[in-house]
């Protein structure tokens, strides 16, 4: 396994992360040997949330007795120094833990004021001063945030989704990361499920040597064949460019990245996830997407109020209503070709 300084943090982290959202949906015993697995094969850098249910207390448990061992990212939803303090406090306990190495918040609507005494960042610095974490970081969906928070260099660490799909603009926020050494936690490197061929993923990411993808993983077949990537690691060439520009061919000039900018949508349809439905009930494991809740979901698209918001925040311009629409379409028929009969769910 390969390590890198973490930029200003100075931490030595593996160059392969673990992202331990999915061991959510992991029963304990096998969540255990998953994170084993992966100490045991020099992955030293977990990323974790208090939002994600049972995933922290799954780690303090697999961690126990190898703390020293480990790295440990955390995140809180707050918007204000206590909350950050009171959550904190709990994903300690969870984690079974005084200190987690990276304390970040977890995906905030703007920016919290510095100036503020009361704000989450001032609840980031007071965690910091406990020492309840060594540096702080945060989350963001949005690149406007994402390249804020890399500008005002307040944070140690910013999270950012980044794959072989994102833009010419989103990829040169690695650089100016880079530059103000701030580590740099790639987000979704499949693209929340779009990108099917880890082979192009990882080799896209493997480019950047200061930025950390952390893999989603909820299975030991899944860890190993990232760790056989890590082995020998593929090169981003241009074959491998090749690859790439097919699967945007494959997704289209639509392609919706889930990135969440057009939200709130006031008849609340789930635009990162509804937008992408087509591709997500092909590439990704389709069932949950068949049960009621998410037919539910989907058929608010038919309560869309064509108010336009979500087109004028979307960064690809693309024109969502009409691309909800084409998903609803679409999703009937997928549901129809696997049995699947769907009325109009009601919430
Ligand atoms: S146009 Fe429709 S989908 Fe877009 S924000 Fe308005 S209600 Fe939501
Ligand atoms: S519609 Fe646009 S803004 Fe909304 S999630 Fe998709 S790409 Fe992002």
């Amino acid at each position: 396994m390969e390590y890198i300084i973490f930029g200003k943090t100075g931490l030595k982290v593996s160059r392969v992360g673990f992202g331990a959202l999915p061991i959510q949906r992991t029963p304990l015993s096998r969540a255990i040997k998953i994170l084993e697995c992966a100490i045991d094969n020099g992955i030293n850098f977990f990323d974790t949330a208090r939002a994600y249910t049972d995933s922290e207390k799954k780690l303090g448990i697999a961690f126990k007795g190898k703390r020293n061992n480990v790295i440990i990212a955390t995140k809180v939803h707050c918007k204000t120094k206590q909350e950050v303090l009171k959550l904190t406090e709990e994903s300690l306990k969870n984690l079974k833990t005084d200190y987690v190495d990276i304390l970040q918040l977890h995906n905030p609507e703007k920016l919290p004021d510095q100036n503020d005494d009361n704000s989450a960042y001032a609840g980031l610095k007071e965690a910091q001063k406990k020492g309840m974490t060594r540096f702080i970081g945060i989350t963001a969906h949005k690149y406007t945030n994402a390249k804020k928070a890399i500008n005002c260099t307040l944070y140690d660490v910013v999270q950012y989704p980044l794959s072989a799909l994102s833009s010419k603009k989103e990829i040169k926020l690695v650089q100016l990361a880079k530059e103000n050494k701030i580590g740099f936690i790639a987000m979704k490197p499949l693209c929340g499920g779009l990108l099917t061929d880890i082979e192009i993923a990882f080799s896209f990411l493997w480019q950047f040597e200061n930025v950390v993808p952390i893999w989603g993983i909820q299975k030991v077949s899944e860890l190993k064949k990232i760790l056989k990537l890590a082995e020998k690691p593929p090169v981003f060439d241009n074959e491998m460019k090749i690859r790439v520009k097919k699967e945007k061919e494959i997704l289209g000039p639509i392609f919706c990245r889930g990135c969440g900018y057009c939200l709130p949508c006031p008849a609340e349809i789930p635009i990162p996830m509804a937008a992408r439905m087509k591709f997500l009930l092909r590439r990704a494991p389709y069932k949950k997407f068949l049960e009621p809740g998410w037919k539910e979901k989907m058929f608010r698209i038919l309560e869309c109020k064509n108010c336009g918001a979500c087109i004028l925040r979307c960064p690809y311009k693309l024109n969502t209503p009409k691309i909800l629409q084409e998903m609803l379409n679409d999703y009937l028929v997928f549901a129809k070709s696997k049995g699947i009969k769907i009325t109009g769910e009601k919430r």
